[in-house]
């Protein structure tokens, strides 16, 4: 088994990375930073996020384990600690392999993927667009944009905007606005709709001031007039012990 390390850049994670390489190699994996079986993330969500478009290009191949170095770490169930005992699992084949599909956008001649959310905006003036689910008009959208989520991203910036958590055994979509103008002249739905994983949700309009912003990276709409997102083939596998639960992780998150 070959394994590869990836890590925070702005925090000196250093003697985790030996930790990890030694207890590694001392039980026989291969250092593999190209074509790796495992991927151990040292850092927290953003640093996750970072290590799984690292590896996009082989992304149904990969398994990542988020080791929490000091950060909130939705995605990371293990510590520092748990490193023998963890390496002794992946050997055994004992854990719990949590794959999730990716979120797909596509505009103009571009395809992005997500693991959080796609979203885009315009701070500066107002957002005009048409939404369309699976080709049926739902709204004329005005407000500073919009953002779709995975089930994954349901507690990152859709949480923020007060979009519902949702379960990780759960596969879908959610589509939250972002400060949306509700008036007498202007409606839309006003909260978040949540849709089956396959549903192709399509915007129209004037996308020239607009950045898509996906997980940590942006891009310019460069000309684009529409915008579609669906659910990606491409799944993303996390690794996590027999004992996860989801409940524990949203408690440690945000409760207790
Ligand atoms: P960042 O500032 O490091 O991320 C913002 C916060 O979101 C961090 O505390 C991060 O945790 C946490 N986070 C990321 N994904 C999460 C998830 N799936 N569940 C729970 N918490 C999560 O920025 P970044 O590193 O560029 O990350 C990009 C992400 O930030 C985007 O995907 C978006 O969801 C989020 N974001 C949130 C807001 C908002 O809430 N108003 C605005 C913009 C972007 P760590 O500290 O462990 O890294
Ligand atoms: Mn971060």
């Amino acid at each position: 088994m070959k394994f590869a390390i990836f890590t925070k850049i702005d925090k000196d994670v250093s003697d985790v990375e030996k930790l990890v390489t030694k207890v590694c190699t001392k039980k026989g994996l291969t250092l593999d930073v190209d074509h790796p079986d495992f991927v151990f993330v040292l850092g927290g969500d953003g640093t996750f996020l970072r290590a799984v478009h690292a590896y996009m290009d082989q992304i149904d191949t990969v398994k990542f384990i988020g080791i929490r170095c000091g950060t909130l770490g939705f995605f990371y169930e293990f510590e520092p600690n748990d490193i023998n005992k963890l390496v002794d699992l992946l050997l055994a084949g004992k854990y719990f392999d949590d794959s999730h599909r990716l979120i797909e956008c596509r505009f103009g001649s571009k395809t992005i993927y997500a693991l959080n959310e796609i979203r885009f905006e315009n701070p500066f003036h107002t957002l005009v667009c048409t939404v369309k689910i699976d080709n049926e008009y739902l709204e004329t959208f005005h407000g500073n944009g919009l953002l779709v989520c995975s089930e994954l991203g349901s507690t990152a910036y859709n949480k923020s905007l007060e979009g519902a958590v949702i379960a990780h055994d759960l596969n879908l979509l959610q589509l939250t606005e972002i400060s949306a103008i509700q008036n007498n002249i202007y409606r839309s739905l006003g909260s978040s709709l949540v849709l089956k994983p396959d549903t192709e949700i399509s915007f129209n309009g004037d996308f020239s001031n607009v950045i898509i912003g996906y997980d940590h990276l942006t891009r310019d709409s460069s000309g684009a007039t529409d915008i579609v997102v669906t659910s990606s083939q491409k799944r993303v596998h996390i690794v996590f012990s027999e004992n996860y639960t989801f409940l524990n992780n949203i408690k440690r998150s945000f409760i207790e």
